[in-house]
C-alpha cells in the first residue's frame, strides 16, 4: 500500500482517463463513483455491503458531522473511519455548499459564513481554517477546500464576484492545510457557466498547486447540455497528471459524459436516495418499483444484474415491500442503484483501457432508448 498519495493514468480513449489514485488507505479505481455517506452511514446500507458493490471511496459531510455528532466527538472516537466501521479511503467535502442550500439564516463576508443549525437553530461560524481543522479531526482523506457556491439564478458580475472569493479562501485553504503526507487537498474550480471565469479560477488554483482539482458550481439546476458545454473545456484547462472530481454528478447519462469528457471521480445521493423512494436505475433506464405493473411480476428488477436485490427478489416481491413501507425496500433498492453505478464505472475503464469507449457509450445508449422490460402478459 502507498505512504503517500499518487496519480497515475494507465491509458487514455479521446478526453477519457483510467488509472489509480493510491492512499495509505487503499486505491482508487477511475473514472470513480463515490456513494455519499452524509451523516457517517450510507443510508440503508452496512459499509461492507457498500464495499461489495466495488465502492473503493465513501464521500463524508463536513456540514452534517460538524453539527452532529460533531468532529471533536468523532475525533476522540478514533476518526471518521474507525467511528462508522469503513477502512477505505473517504472524501470528506468542505461545508461550503450544504450552508448554502441548506440554512436560509446566514452572513457571508470576507472571513467566511456564519449560520444557524438545521437541527436545532445554533449558531456556528465556518471559514476555510475552521473547514480544515474539521476534515483534519475527521481524519479525511482527500480533503476539500472551503469555497462559495453562489446561489442560482445569479448574474456574471455575481459569478466573478462569488468565484474570486472562492480562490482568497482556496489559498487560505492550502495555508492551513499545511503539509500531510498520505493526505490530500483538492481545489474546487468555480465560474458558472462563462469559459473566461473557468479559465481564471484554473489559473488561480493551478498557482496555488493542489493534490487534486474539482469542477464545483455544476448540477446546481443549470441542465445537462449546459453542463456539458463546461465539460468541454473545463477538464483540459486543469493540470494532467492530477485527478478531477466533478461534484455532485449524477444521473448515469451525465456519468457517461462526463468521463467521456475527461472527468476521473464522481460523487451523488441520486442512487442511495431514489433507493428509498422507490426508483431503480438499470441499463434500460429508470424503473419505479411502485407502479402497480409489478404487483404480480415474478422477474428481477433487471435479469443481468447480480446483486441481491435482482439474483433472490421478484418485482413483485419489491413492490410489495415498497407499497407495505417495510425497511428492506430502502436496503434492497439502495443495494441495486449502488451496484448498478459501479458496475457502469467499471464497465468505463475496461473500455477506455481496450479503447472502446465509444462502442460502449453506443451500446450504453442503445439500450437506455429500448427502455424497460415489456410488462408481462398475464394469460
Ligand atoms: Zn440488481
Amino acid at each position: 500500500m502507498s505512504e503517500t498519495f499518487g496519480f497515475t493514468v494507465a491509458a487514455t480513449d479521446g478526453k477519457a482517463r483510467t488509472g489509480v489514485i493510491s492512499t495509505p488507505r487503499g486505491e482508487i479505481r477511475t473514472p470513480a463513483f463515490m456513494p455519499v455517506g452524509t451523516a457517517a452511514t450510507v443510508k440503508a446500507m452496512m459499509p461492507e455491503s457498500v464495499a461489495a458493490t466495488g465502492a473503493d471511496i465513501l464521500l463524508g459531510n463536513t456540514y452534517h458531522l460538524m453539527l452532529r455528532p460533531t468532529a471533536e466527538r468523532i475525533d476522540r472516537l478514533g476518526g471518521l473511519h474507525r467511528f462508522m466501521n469503513w477502512d477505505k479511503p473517504i472524501l470528506t467535502d468542505s461545508g461550503g455548499f450544504q450552508v448554502m442550500s441548506l440554512t436560509a439564516l446566514r452572513k457571508l463576508n470576507e472571513d467566511g459564513v456564519r449560520f444557524k443549525s438545521h437541527i436545532d437553530g445554533s449558531e456556528h461560524w465556518l471559514t476555510p481554517e475552521r473547514s480544515m481543522e474539521i476534515q483534519r479531526l475527521l481524519g479525511s482523506d482527500i480533503v476539500m477546500c472551503f469555497d462559495e457556491c453562489p446561489a442560482l439564478p445569479a448574474t456574471e458580475a455575481e459569478v466573478a464576484k462569488s468565484m474570486r472569493l472562492s480562490m482568497r479562501w482556496a489559498q487560505r485553504s492550502r495555508d492551513a492545510f499545511g503539509d500531510r503526507p498520505g493526505h490530500a487537498l483538492f481545489g474546487i474550480m468555480q465560474g458558472g457557466v462563462t469559459q473566461e471565469l473557468r479559465e481564471e479560477s484554473a489559473g488561480a488554483l493551478k498557482a496555488i498547486g493542489f493534490d487534486g482539482y474539482a469542477i464545483g458550481g455544476l448540477a446546481v439546476g443549470e441542465g445537462q447540455e449546459a453542463m456539458f458545454g463546461v465539460l468541454d473545456y473545463a477538464p483540459g484547462t486543469l493540470p494532467e497528471d492530477k485527478p478531477r472530481y466533478l461534484m455532485g454528478v449524477g444521473k448515469p447519462d451525465d456519468i457517461v459524459g462526463a468521463v467521456v469528457r475527461g472527468v476521473d471521480m464522481m460523487d451523488c445521493v441520486l442512487p442511495s436516495r431514489s433507493g428509498r423512494t422507490g426508483q431503480a436505475w438499470t441499463r434500460r433506464g429508470q424503473v419505479n418499483i411502485k407502479n402497480a405493473r409489478h404487483q404480480d411480476d415474478p422477474r428481477p428488477l433487471d435479469e443481468d444484474c447480480t446483486c441481491p436485490a435482482c439474483r433472490n427478489y421478484s418485482r413483485a416481491y419489491l413492490h410489495h415491500v415498497f407499497r407495505a413501507q417495510e425497511i428492506i425496500s430502502s436496503m434492497l433498492l439502495t443495494w441495486h442503484n449502488l451496484h448498478y453505478y459501479q458496475e457502469l464505472m467499471a464497465g468505463l475503464r475496461a473500455a477506455i483501457s481496450e479503447g472502446r469507449l465509444s462502442d460502449f457509450v453506443a451500446a450504453f445508449e442503445a439500450q437506455r432508448a429500448e427502455g424497460d422490460i415489456e410488462p408481462l402478459t398475464l394469460t
